[in-house]
């Protein structure tokens, strides 16, 4: 994967936008989710994040970079005068028949403007609910519980770990025409038919938990909160799932256990989680081998980056049932909760030994995403 530089090919104005073509092309063509454009001391560097890691896809002389950047910043619609303050914007580009929406942003190093952008994702083939790596029993027990009208479910993962392209694809089988559907995000980066989206503007004083309330006014069936920060949120989130509405969102915590003690933490009291969190989703992302050349010891092929392509989820799913809940009522530690977790449910520990006996991925790639503060392998059963 890499854009050889050519003197000759990419020099003057036309030259620059040559190189964003060719830049984009490589990129979408490989599913990359960001392309970073660098200006260093001595040369422009162009990275791709590939299946969450950065790729150096080509260097260049520093003669192109003002260009490159400027075309870039004006097809973000960005100030092109303004060069010391960080700034962001959004574009559309086009290559072949393929439309992608774009999100760009700048910020002044000491070596020149770098610029991010986020590819976001298409949106016209949007993952389903069965397509996100969950294993059988856990897409049964989530299709289930995404009947029930009322209650709390809660996505939990690092950034980067596809929270939200779970919350994206639960929302599709609820937006149906019979229920209102709000998701309150930020900012709203992906458009869905049938969904009244709306983006915070902390700003202007719409901060999530102002939203929130807002909304519980326009008769919601169901609402999507992008993220839940403060307790104020999570107070309102809670209420909402108490009083007859479906609440989907997420929370920055590590592992589903610990997504209910940090609730308590928050200061919400254990019997409204007890009674309104219907279940805890935490996942991780994880590279997938390559199916072209896993099997033949080569580990690397013209289809992949170091014998991986693509990434599947790796979710643990815990539904709040009775036992969970009286221990929520008895102050549990997230220890205790995390052994029942163990001892009912699929774990990661158990379900990453499947993956990697069946050879969806390796020991090393789980190794490499897993929490690392405890032996997940000794705890498996
Ligand atoms: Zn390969």
């Amino acid at each position: 994967m890499h854009i050889d530089y050519i003197a000759q090919r990419y020099q003057g104005e036309f030259g620059a936008a040559q190189l964003i073509n060719d830049i984009f092309k490589l990129a979408i063509e490989r599913g990359a989710s960001d392309i970073h454009i660098e200006p260093q001391h001595k040369q422009l560097i162009v990275r791709c994040r590939l299946d969450g890691l950065l790729q150096p896809i080509g260097q260049f002389p520093l003669a192109i970079s003002s260009k490159l950047i400027t075309k870039l910043k004006l097809m973000g619609q960005l100030d092109i005068a303004e060069q010391r303050l960080p700034q962001d914007g959004r574009m559309q580009i086009q290559i072949a028949q393929s439309k992608r929406d774009c999100r760009i942003s700048s910020c002044p190093t000491i070596t020149g403007e770098k610029l991010v952008v986020r590819l976001l994702p298409d949106t016209t083939n949007y993952t389903q609910l069965d397509q996100l790596g969950l294993r059988q029993d856990q897409l049964a027990l989530l299709q289930q519980l995404l009947q029930v009208p009322q209650g709390l479910i809660l996505v939990t993962g690092p950034t980067g770990s596809g929270k939200t392209a779970t919350l994206y694809s639960m929302l599709q089988v609820l937006n149906q025409p019979s229920r209102n559907v709000i998701s309150i995000e930020d900012p709203v980066e992906i458009t869905l038919a049938g969904i009244n989206q709306v983006s915070v503007n902390p700003r202007a004083g719409l901060a999530f938990a102002q939203a929130l309330r807002a909304f519980l006014r326009q008769d919601p069936d169901v609402i999507m909160v992008g993220e839940i920060r403060d307790q104020e949120t999570a107070e309102i989130a809670l209420k909402a799932a108490q009083t007859g509405h479906l609440v989907l969102s997420t929370l920055h915590t590590n592992t589903a256990a610990q997504t209910l003690t940090r609730l308590v933490h928050m200061g919400i009291a254990p019997y409204l989680i007890a009674q309104c969190v219907q279940c805890v989703i935490a996942q991780r992302l994880v590279r997938t081998c390559c199916q072209h050349c896993h099997g033949n010891n080569s580990h690397h092929c013209s289809h992949c980056h170091d014998g991986y392509r693509g990434r599947t989820g790796l979710f643990e799913v815990l539904p709040i049932d009775q036992t969970i809940q009286q221990h929520l009522l008895n102050h549990a530690t997230t220890t205790t909760l995390e052994h029942y977790q163990q001892q009912h449910w699929p774990t990661w520990a158990a379900i990453a030994q499947d993956y990697v006996s069946d050879g969806v991925t390796t020991q090393a790639e789980i190794e490499r995403v897993l929490p690392h503060d405890k032996p997940l392998f000794s705890l498996a059963r």
